[in-house]
């Protein structure tokens, strides 16, 4: 069976620009990116949803892959178990934010024993040899990092953008129903844990830290420097068609995510502003404050850039 070389972790809040980021990687040869992947053992088959369109239940690249790995009912249920042991921040911080005791840890070991079996089995059907996972929850970005073939990359985009986004509208065609709206509190907690989480793992573990804005004004440079960052030589890499244009990697089987993964035809990276007219007027104040505050909250998140 073919073996996974490397796998990028994305870290960060929901709306962050993480499907964006991952549909520029995919474009190149040796890469997948599979989206949540954690999806899969955290959610009903039903309630999975595929970026090719089909009903998960009955995709048949999912199905080549949990079959090239080994996985049953069974297995995805012993995944859940020890997700809901091990993946939160309750556990990091009982062992201490160290890695090493993590790594030590034989629960830590057999979930991602269990996940490197996927990895591989990716690889395998896939063709590819780097694996990119975008769940972006924070407490997993700690278990992956024990794992050696894993590099963390912490995408930041900026609290007022990604509380905007969680209140706007917007219609998911994976679910058929519009995307759930999250409160302005749970929005700025999602964000807040997942920074957090981060700058403490950039503390005692390499963490790319990508800006959204600044990955929308130069994607190849940056595409490029964190590539070199994580020492991932790709040939060829990512297929550029213009500065801002990328053609989409065939096979593109992401889970659950932003609904731009449903979108075919050349990619085009542009930053999107947050759409302040969609967000009642009455609402706009607690916001700005809310961004404000978690600002300041975390200066540390710009001591974590580590392009090397
Ligand atoms: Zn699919």
């Amino acid at each position: 069976m073919a073996s996974v070389e490397k796998v990028i972790y994305i870290s960060g809040a929901g709306r962050c620009g993480s499907t964006l980021l991952e549909r520029i990687l995919h474009s190149a040869e040796n890469v997948t990116s599979v989206g949540e992947l954690h999806c899969l053992w955290r959610l009903p088959a039903e309630a999975i949803t595929c970026s090719c369109g089909n009903a998960f239940v009955a995709d048949a690249h999912w199905r080549a892959i949990l079959s090239a790995a080994g996985f049953d009912a069974a297995t995805l249920a012993e995944l859940r178990q020890l997700e809901d042991s091990v993946c939160h921040s309750g556990f990091i911080a009982r062992h201490r934010f160290s890695i090493d005791s993590l790594r030590d840890d034989p629960r830590v070991q057999q979930f991602l024993e269990l996940q490197f079996r996927l990895f591989d089995a990716i690889a395998e059907v896939d063709g590819s040899t780097v694996v990119v996972d975008s769940s972006k929850a924070g407490p997993r970005a700690w278990l992956m990092a024990c794992d050696p073939r894993v590099k963390v990359l912490h995408l930041h985009r900026d609290p007022a953008d990604v509380i905007v986004s969680w209140r706007s509208v917007k219609f998911d065609p994976g679910l058929g129903t519009a995307m759930k709206r999250m409160p302005i509190r749970g929005a700025a907690l999602d964000w807040w844990k997942v920074d957090r989480l981060a700058a403490l793992l950039a503390r005692v573990h390499p963490v790319i830290r990508v800006d959204y804005r600044e990955l929308c004004a130069s994607p190849q440079t940056v595409v490029a420097n964190v590539l070199a960052a994580m020492e991932i030589a790709l040939a060829p890499g990512p297929q550029w068609t213009a500065p801002d244009a990328v053609q989409p990697g065939p096979d593109y089987h992401s889970l659950n995510g932003n609904p731009d993964r449903f979108d075919k035809g050349t990619l085009r990276i542009a930053l999107r502003e947050a759409d302040w007219s969609r967000i009642a007027r009455a609402e706009r104040p607690l916001i700005r404050l809310t961004a404000g505050a978690l600002r300041l909250l975390s200066p540390a998140g710009h001591k974590m850039a580590r392009w090397s």
